[in-house]
């Protein structure tokens, strides 16, 4: 494995592997990396010959009172698991390598990318989209990872693949959990273990509200009524919100009549958590 930090030696290796015939799969991440990081370059390495996954903790998606400064950067034990995959190149490249002076160009997704996430924090996909073109036009990828856990950036990401033509297949990958239902993330480091204990209403929410779904209920309103009032009882919960909107568009709807998510974001103490189930029977 080799860990590189410029576009230009980044282009170089990808270079070389393609002259070698082999498909390239790319794993963009900020770094702090766990079992769901993981379980995408477990899948970009079952089906690719070549693995890049880049750490990069994009200034651009955080807003002002984000945690930028305080976000985990954890390099060195990083590389270790990346070695442990077998990933065959990590790019890390600094703020500047990215960002050069007089940077000023932006890809912007409407649609999805404006609900939910995008009215809570303006700019952040904004900053997300961007620096994922950036990254894809740098790895020249044939597949390219994403988690369900983000559930709207994956959605954000597939529709500017889409629409911008962009020549690769963006593979959604499954939300890796605890055992005890947590959703993974390097923000849950951040929660006491009250907190943790409290935050496992969410992922019991979801569940129950697909249970109900499964079990025929179609009312959008019935159905969040259900996760709303089980978080608002379990703790002194801040909901940003709990939606159930089409799993394409993310537009909200009122009754369920073709494939839905359930999207939440709940801050714990002073943890932002999100977390999402789909709604649509398994065909
Ligand atoms: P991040 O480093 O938080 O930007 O995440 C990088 C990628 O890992 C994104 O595609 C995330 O959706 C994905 N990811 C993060 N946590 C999980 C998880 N628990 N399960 C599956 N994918 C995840």
């Amino acid at each position: 494995m080799k860990l590189v930090h410029t576009i230009k030696e980044t282009r170089d290796e990808i270079t070389q592997a393609r002259r070698e015939g082999k498909i390239i799969g790319f794993v963009p991440t900020m770094g702090a990396l766990h079992e769901g990081h993981l379980t995408l370059v477990k899948r970009a390495r079952e089906e690719c010959g070549f693995v890049v996954v880049s750490i990069f903790v994009n200034p651009t998606q955080f807003g002002p009172s984000d945690d930028l400064d305080n976000y985990p950067r954890t390099l060195e034990s990083d590389a270790h698991k990346c070695e442990q995959a077998v990933v065959d190149l990590i790019f890390a490249p600094s703020p500047a390598e990215m960002y050069p002076r007089g940077f000023d160009t932006w890809v912007e997704v409407n649609g999805p990318a404006e609900m939910l996430e995008g009215a809570l924090r303006p700019g952040h996909f904004r900053g997300a989209t961007s620096v994922c073109a950036k990254l894809f036009n740098i790895t020249n990828p044939d597949f390219t990872y994403f988690g369900k856990k983000d559930y709207q950036q994956l959605t954000v990401i597939r529709k500017m693949v889409r629409d911008l033509n962009l020549p690769m297949t963006v593979v959604p990958v499954d939300t890796v959990r605890e055992r005890d239902g947590l959703a993974i993330s390097s923000r849950n480091v951040y929660l006491s273990s009250v907190e943790r204990n409290a935050a496992l209403v969410l992922s019991r929410a979801l569940k129950d509200v697909k249970a109900v779904f499964d079990s025929g209920e179609r009312r959008v309103l019935t159905l969040k009524r259900i996760a709303e009032s089980m978080i608002a009882a379990e703790l002194m919960p801040r909901i940003d919100y709990v939606e159930i909107v089409d799993a394409e568009t993310l537009t909200p709807i009122d009754e369920i009549e073709r494939p839905a998510v359930l999207l939440l974001a709940v801050k714990i103490g002073s943890t932002r958590l999100i977390d999402n189930i789909e709604l649509w029977r398994e065909i």
